[in-house]
């Protein structure tokens, strides 16, 4: 189960309005300014935003007003809390025969660098890395080109057994 932890009393979490608080950025104009303060006055009304507003969050470059405009929706969903997942992470392989733009990570099978647990080495690896505050192990790997897919079954303490 994620962790739920209170705001420290004082903290609203509010932050200011986009006009307020976010510094004059050269990169936003002041009809972009404007247009974020309407899509703001839109949120606190708990109206639904339209297509072209969600466009037009998507491409400003004011990540930290959007961000704001989202905390306030979250705040009104469920209040002042925030939910924390301790997760560990398995990688039992990095080789992969897929070739994602985005990832360094990876490696061809036979490249220097490439790595491939056993199952067991898999396990053993979870049980150093579990202790009692863990929530999730996230297991993922690259997409070896020969091995099976395989179920990780969660023990009391860690990963128990896989099938
Ligand atoms: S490991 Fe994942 S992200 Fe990287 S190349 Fe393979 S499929 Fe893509």
């Amino acid at each position: 189960m994620p962790r739920a932890f209170d705001r420290p009393a004082g903290d609203t979490g509010r932050g200011h309005a986009v006009g307020e608080t976010s510094p004059v950025r050269p990169d936003v104009s002041a009809e972009d300014r404007s247009r974020l303060e309407a899509i703001e006055a839109k949120v606190d009304r708990a109206e639904r935003l339209s297509f072209d507003d969600g466009v037009f969050l998507y491409q400003t470059p004011d990540l930290t007003a959007v961000g704001r405009l989202a905390n306030r929706v979250r705040e009104r969903l469920h209040g002042n809390r925030a939910f924390f997942n301790v997760n560990r992470h398995l990688n039992p392989t990095n080789i992969c025969y897929v070739e994602c733009a985005l990832c360094a990570w990876a490696r061809k099978p036979g490249q220097e660098g490439g790595y491939l647990m056993g199952l067991q080495e898999a396990v053993d690896h979870a049980a150093e890395t579990w202790n009692e505050s863990v929530t999730e192990f996230h297991i993922v790997g690259g997409l070896h080109p020969t091995l099976p897919f395989f179920v990780a079954k969660k023990g009391e303490h860690g990963i128990e057994r896989v099938l």
